[in-house]
């Protein structure tokens, strides 16, 4: 084989160009004997797997022959201190306050492999994790963290079902590289997380509760309390007490479907205006390795989650609205109006506005809701991960930005004159769809104004790495000044 061949793809040890040897992957076991310890859920599902997978499995107990019924009959149910000492890989199946009741196992468990599936009660931001506390324990065994993140469940069912992705970690490779190969032969995708120190992180994935969605929920939910007392207050108790008339009855739809829109609108006007004040801010910091304040960051971070509520928002809308014609409401509502007209001796109600309003007005709304969804379906890791960068930003940005063009048509075209109207400003307040339209038309406009050439042509070279205060600005003499402007060139 040529020199060239024999090198490691990957120098490690520093600058000196030395190599450490890798280890070899050990993919099988000496024995091919995987031992578990404890007999509760997690054991019992987890033997199931391992022997279906083709391992032999025997479980460690202190109550052996109580336990051994609850095991498929091809594992072998005995005493913890036999288990450890027949199985190479030994899973520690137990709470972590009883670790430190294997410590009499410490001598036969030597130089064994020792997963700690062990999962915390509560989220900790530092060490030590339990993982690493079992290493301590036992310092001459290499643990492995993972299979934490899988319930009993998913193991039982296989992971067709269930999450498919293991996270593991451990500070001897070897020991990985075993704990890799068993995880893939199980049927489950295994990701690497380095070293054991990452065990704080393993044991806290299964304990956040959606980590990235509090902020964005927590304004979505603002947002509808706010627009539902707006609208409340407008279209519920304006009639009330003005006139007495009670259509309190409108509450839980009308009300309600009248709120979704707005929120969704100014929810996917959030989505752009965090990239629009990125933008205004690189531009006027001429650079753009200045880090963005953080919590213009956060913002950027969670477009998609405010992208999804506000699609969840516009969907709720939809079906709300198709559902209107079904209420008695509406129903009495009709025939009042009918008779009304024969009343007053009114042939033909239609009115070529009114219909083409309405015409556009939904076809907005459709062609709104449909780009959303694209918008909510491209954002899905499986889909995302399926296309390239360019695909992925024309589908957010492009067809983003005529998404919430799009409701905001659907939006003025709802408002036709009204606002024009002195009689919608109930109580003073002017109707609900001038202000939802405040910060949709604001974002629209900025968009436009960094479309123009200049503009779009500076942020795009500042998007290169092109920096304002890299340029060193000299004034030439006379002679050979233009125009008295100063001469700016590039270092
Ligand atoms: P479990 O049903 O309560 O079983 C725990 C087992 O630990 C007992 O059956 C017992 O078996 C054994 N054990 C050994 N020494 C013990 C002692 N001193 N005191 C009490 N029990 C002792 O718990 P589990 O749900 O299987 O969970 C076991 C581990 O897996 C935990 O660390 C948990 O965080 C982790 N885990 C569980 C799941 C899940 O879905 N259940 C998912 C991920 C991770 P013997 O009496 O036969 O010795």
């Amino acid at each position: 084989m040529p020199d060239e061949m024999q090198r490691a793809l990957i120098q490690r040890g520093g600058g000196t160009g030395s190599c450490w040897p890798l280890e070899p992957c050990v993919s099988e076991l000496k024995t091919g004997v995987v031992g578990i310890l404890g007999t509760g859920d997690f054991s019992r599902s987890l033997a199931r797997r391992l022997v279906a997978s083709g391992y032999q499995v025997v479980v460690g107990s202190r109550t052996p022959k109580r336990s051994a019924a609850l095991f498929p009959e091809e594992t072998e149910v005995t005493s913890q201190l036999e288990a450890a000492s027949q199985a190479d890989v030994v899973f520690v199946a137990i709470f972590p306050e009883h670790h430190s009741t294997l410590l009499e196992l410490k001598a036969v468990l030597a130089g064994k492999i020792l997963v700690d599936v062990s999962n915390g009660l509560q989220i900790k931001q530092g060490g030590p994790s339990h993982a690493e506390r079992l290493a301590d324990m036992f310092p001459e065994s290499f643990i492995v963290k993972g299979f934490n993140t899988i319930s009993a469940w998913v193991l039982q069912t296989g992971p067709r079902d269930g999450s498919r992705q293991v996270f593991l970690c451990s500070n001897s490779s070897k020991a990985k590289s075993t704990a890799v190969a068993m995880c893939r032969k199980m049927g489950f995708c295994p990701v690497d997380m380095g070293l054991l120190s990452s065990s704080v992180e393993i044991e806290n994935l299964p304990l956040y509760l959606f980590p990235s969605w509090g902020t964005p929920i927590f304004i979505t939910l603002i947002l509808f309390i706010f627009f539902y007392l707006y609208n409340f207050v407008r279209d519920v108790l304006h009639p009330f007490v003005t006139a007495g008339k009670s259509v309190f009855y409108k509450m839980p739809i009308e009300t309600v479907n009248v709120t979704l829109p707005s929120v969704a609108l100014v929810t996917l006007a959030l989505v752009y205006m965090a990239g629009l004040l990125a933008a205004l801010l690189q531009l006027w910091r001429g650079t753009k390795y200045d880090r963005f304040p953080d919590w213009l960051d956060k913002w950027l971070i969670k477009r998609k989650q405010f992208g999804l509520c506000s699609f969840l928002c516009a969907a709720m809308h939809a079906i709300y609205s198709l559902c209107l014609p079904m209420r008695k409401s509406a129903r009495f509502n009709l025939l009042n109006a009918a008779f009304k007209q024969v009343k007053e001796g009114v042939e033909n109600s239609w009115s070529d506005e009114g219909v083409w309003r309405m015409e556009l007005y939904v076809s907005a709304g459709i062609l709104a809701l449909g780009l959303l969804s694209l918008l909510a379906i491209t954002s899905l890791p499986s889909v995302a991960d399926n296309i390239n960068w360019r695909e992925f930003s024309f589908v957010q940005s492009s067809l983003g930005y005529c998404a919430l063009s799009m409701a905001t048509v659907h939006t003025l075209l709802f408002g036709w004159d009204r606002a024009f109207d002195p009689s919608q400003y109930r109580f003073f307040l002017p109707p609900t769809f001038i202000v939802v339209l405040i910060l949709p038309v604001s974002v629209l406009l900025v968009r436009l104004l960094l479309l123009l050439p200049c503009i779009a042509h500076q942020l795009r070279q500042i998007r290169r790495g092109w920096e304002r205060s890299r340029h060193i600005r000299f004034v030439l003499p006379n002679d050979d000044c233009y125009n008295g402007f100063d001469n700016v060139s590039n270092v």
